[in-house]
């Protein structure tokens, strides 16, 4: 039989009434002729509540303990899942991740998939049951423990099944009817798009765009997977929401095609550090080792003869999530009381965030950052840190100013007309 697998976000199975709405979208492909994995995600609010109680019994938490108790949100909604399921006479059995067993790297609260074995979905299959409830986010490690996949990891769950399974399609049903050109809570002139390349994306998803995560869109341009995007609320075909696909399968032609962001970045600078070999080894050694993930880095000219020295001296600057920077600020600290490294200060900005444009019409096209640029300066908006690569350009700027530099960009590169 054909298989489909369809995901439900946590807004989506946020209640038993949802669940239900749920559900019959679901019975509705078993009747088309479908076999079907579901993936769910937690009712919504749920992860947030978990992770509190964990960092309010143990900031310095275990993280298999982490994940034992993140995990179980997913585990309701599988249950209630499959009894609806049930209900509804649809012969339906819900799986925890170690039961299929989705086998993970160990590492806890951001595994990854080693494999999903199909021996246990198919022998249901073959019995006649038509749909396998898969609880999100999760999975076994070699020890035994269960893992998690990084917060919005249902959606790299979902891909993974199409893969293993070779499903003719992954449905993520969501809160919103498709992908947008930037997140449509931001501007209500967010246009929303038929199609949209992998490695778009791929750079939307990593710039902040939770719409999907990061790591599924990967796997779906690994595999080859169908992967579409659409509204668990509305009245749905085989030609609703948004296809993710190859860059060759889409007509338009935009030069930048969305815009991102990341509400809670913070800049942090190393004001005085001595510029020589191995400094920034010295410094972004330790920050990795702590789990400190740094984004955007800048190096300032060095400046001779500092407080009398002729040794060169030079600022350094980066970016992290904002709940990263305790742990960063320790491992600088540490680093400096070791002797490894040298710094007058360090000066931490918490009130930053991040505004990406993304299009792969950059790769031939000149001046986009020129055009981002005055458009963000006729705002008003000061530029802290500026990166870009082949198909995004960066800019780290003052949080208050984000909404407005979002609506600016929009603007600006037209993403409210087609192309
Ligand atoms: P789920 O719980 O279903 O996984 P998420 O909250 O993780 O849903 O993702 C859907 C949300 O992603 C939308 O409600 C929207 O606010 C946000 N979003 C951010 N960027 C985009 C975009 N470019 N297109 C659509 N939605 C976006
Ligand atoms: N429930 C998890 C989270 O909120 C996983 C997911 O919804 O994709 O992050
Ligand atoms: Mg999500």
């Amino acid at each position: 039989m054909p298989l489909l697998v369809m995901k439900f976000g946590g807004t989506s199975v946020a209640d038993l009434e949802r669940i239900r709405n749920a559900a019959t979208k679901v019975r509705a492909e078993v009747a088309r002729g479908y076999d079907v994995i579901v993936i769910v995600s937690a009712m919504s609010g749920k992860t947030n509540e978990l992770v509190g109680w964990v960092n309010e019994t143990s900031p310095l938490y275990d993280a298999r303990e982490y994940d034992a108790v993140v995990s179980s949100g997913e585990h309701v909604t599988a249950g209630l899942m499959a009894l609806t399921l049930q209900e509804m006479d649809v012969p339906a059995r819900s799986w925890q991740g170690w039961q299929v067993p989705i086998q993970t790297t160990s590492q806890h609260g951001a595994a990854r998939f080693v494999d999903i074995p199909r021996a246990n979905l198919d022998a249901k299959f073959s019995e006649g049951f038509r749909v396998a409830v898969i609880a999100g986010f999760q999975g076994v490690s070699p020890e035994g423990r269960i893992t998690t996949l990084g917060r919005g990891g249902s959606d790299t769950t979902a891909v993974a099944f199409a893969a293993a399974f070779d499903a003719e399609r992954c449905d993520i049903y969501t809160d919103v009817d498709g992908i947008y050109t930037t997140d449509p809570r931001i501007t209500s002139k967010a246009r929303k798009l038929d199609k949209i390349s992998f490695e778009e994306m791929l750079e939307l998803a990593s710039l902040g765009a939770k719409v999907l995560q990061t790591r599924s869109v990967e796997l779906a341009m690994r595999y080859k997977v169908r992967l579409r995007v659409l509204s668990s609320f509305d009245e749905t075909d085989e030609t609703s929401g948004t296809l993710v696909c190859d860059e060759d399968e889409i007509m338009e032609s935009k030069v930048v095609s969305g815009v991102a962001y990341s509400r809670e970045e913070a800049k942090l600078t190393l004001v005085t550090v001595e510029d020589r070999p191995g400094i920034a080894a010295a410094i972004f050694g330790p920050l990795a080792e702590s789990g400190v993930n740094v984004d955007m880095i800048v190096q300032n000219i060095s400046e001779k003869d500092y407080q009398g020295s002729d040794k060169p001296v030079t600022d350094m600057t980066f970016s992290c999530p904002v709940d990263q920077v305790g742990r960063a600020r320790k491992a600088l600290e540490a680093a400096r009381d070791a002797g490894s490294i040298r710094y007058e200060k360090l000066e931490i900005d918490t009130d930053a965030a991040k505004v990406s444009v993304v299009g792969i019409g950059m790769r031939s096209h000149a001046g986009v950052a020129a055009r981002m640029f005055s458009a963000l300066a006729q705002e008003g908006v000061n530029i802290k840190v500026i990166a870009t690569s082949e198909i995004k350009i960066s800019v780290l700027i003052d949080r208050k100013y984000m909404e407005l530099a979002v609506q600016a960009l929009h603007d600006t590169f037209e993403l409210d007309k087609a192309g």
